[in-house]
């Protein structure tokens, strides 16, 4: 029987933007990655049925306020503005920002940016990031990162700032393009849950703490990010 009470009772419906491999991202009609190989051990302890919602990455906070889904996981950086709005879990992995550009860039690192065009996601701490440094006109928000290394790719900007693991596998997957790192601070990725809701919150630390020395975790991080 299921050990917490869910938004759907028997589920637990985790929200995610699957535009962020290798965390989530879809293959075919699935949506696969690290987070949902993660929510799907948290949801087999905690004896529910996993439910995957894909929305907007600047939606998924939202539906988890609203109570539409217990668990925002979405490679998310826990940051002090997100924790107004919700409780994160322990972390479960971190990353850090980098800098994509086309092979034939002379652009070198982060101080080269400034008044270049630069692609984000919407609503990422690249996004964020990147306005603080070098002012709302230089940024290019895009809705999904790789239509912003799309947009590179054709010239229309000059870098794109994404964090590492992600960039590291747009590399492999994209033609003319490289990484730089961008030397911004380390940032660590962590569950969302309502706030308030510690039961929840307790169930899944509880579960990660579980995987953890399973060594679980780190098996489904090294299967999705072995060259
Ligand atoms: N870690 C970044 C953030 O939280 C990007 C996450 C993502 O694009 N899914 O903003």
């Amino acid at each position: 029987a299921a050990k917490v009470k869910t938004v759907s009772a028997g589920k637990l419906t985790m929200v995610t933007n699957a535009e962020f491999p290798p965390y989530e991202y879809h293959e075919g009609n699935d949506i696969k990655g690290i987070d949902v190989e993660i929510c799907q051990a948290v949801a087999e302890k905690l004896g529910l049925k996993l439910e995957i919602e894909d929305v907007a990455f600047d939606a998924i906070i939202p539906e988890v306020t609203s109570g539409k889904a217990d668990l925002a996981a979405a490679g998310m950086t826990v940051t002090e503005d997100r924790k107004q709005n919700m409780d994160f879990s322990d972390t479960y992995a971190s990353a850090k920002q980098l800098i994509l550009v086309k092979d034939d860039s002379t652009l070198a690192g982060k101080d080269d940016l400034k008044g270049k065009k630069i692609g984000v996601q919407q609503g990422t701490t690249s996004d964020l990031m990147s306005t603080e440094d070098f002012g709302d006109d230089a940024v290019v928000r895009f809705s999904k990162s790789m239509e912003a290394v799309q947009a590179l790719t054709q010239g229309k900007i000059d870098a794109v700032i994404v964090d590492s693991q992600t960039a590291e596998q747009f590399v492999k997957e994209v033609p003319g393009i490289k990484a730089l790192d961008a030397s911004y601070s380390d940032e660590s990725y962590a569950i969302g849950v309502k706030k308030g809701n510690t039961e929840l919150l307790n169930a899944v630390n509880g579960a990660l703490s579980e995987l953890k020395s399973e060594g679980k975790l780190d098996e489904i991080v090294t299967q999705y990010t072995k060259a």
